[in-house]
C-alpha cells in the first residue's frame, strides 16, 4: 500500500521513533508546529474515524493520553492540543489515521481559532435532534 505512515511502521522510511508498542507507533511530526509535536498512529492502517475499530482506537486514545503527559514533561510546554483530522474538507492530507499532539506555549502565535456562527431561533434545537436521531 502506498501509504507514507505504513511505511514509516515498516522502517522503509526513516521517523524519529517516540513510542511504540503492539497497537500503537508514534513518532516526531516532521513539520511541526511547534517542536516536540508528536503523531501516533495504529500499525495496522484505518483511514480515518470512518473505519477504525472501536479497541484500536481505544489503544490508540490511551497512548495518546500518555504521551501527551510526556511530550509536556519533555518540552515544559504549558498546555497542548490533540487534533484529529477526518477527510481532505478537514485537512486530513495522510491517509491513515493520526492524532496529532502539539505542545503549546502561552502567546505562541498558533492560530486555531475558528469562526463563531450564530443559530436562528430554533434551529440549534432542531440540529441536535436530528444528530441524536443518528446514534
Ligand atoms: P494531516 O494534515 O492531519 O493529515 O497531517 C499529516 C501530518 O503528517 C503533517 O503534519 C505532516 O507534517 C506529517 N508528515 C507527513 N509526512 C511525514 C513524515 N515522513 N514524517 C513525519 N511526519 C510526516
Ligand atoms: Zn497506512
Amino acid at each position: 500500500m502506498d501509504c507514507v505512515f505504513c511505511k514509516i511502521i515498516s522502517g522503509s522510511i526513516p521517523s524519529a521513533k517516540v513510542y511504540e508498542d503492539d497497537d500503537v507507533f508514534a513518532f516526531l511530526d516532521i513539520a511541526p508546529a511547534n517542536k516536540g509535536h508528536v503523531l501516533v498512529i495504529p500499525r495496522k492502517h484505518f483511514k480515518n474515524m470512518d473505519d477504525i475499530p472501536e479497541k484500536e482506537l481505544s489503544s490508540l486514545m490511551l497512548a495518546v493520553k500518555r504521551i501527551s503527559k510526556a511530550v509536556v514533561e519533555a518540552t515544559g510546554a504549558d498546555g497542548y492540543n490533540i487534533l484529529n483530522n477526518n477527510a481532505a474538507a478537514a485537512g486530513q492530507v495522510v491517509l491513515h489515521i493520526h492524532f496529532h499532539i502539539i505542545p503549546r506555549y502561552k502567546d505562541d502565535g498558533i492560530d486555531l481559532g475558528w469562526r463563531h456562527l450564530e443559530y436562528a431561533k430554533d434551529e440549534a434545537g432542531e440540529l441536535a435532534k436530528s444528530i441524536s436521531r443518528f446514534l
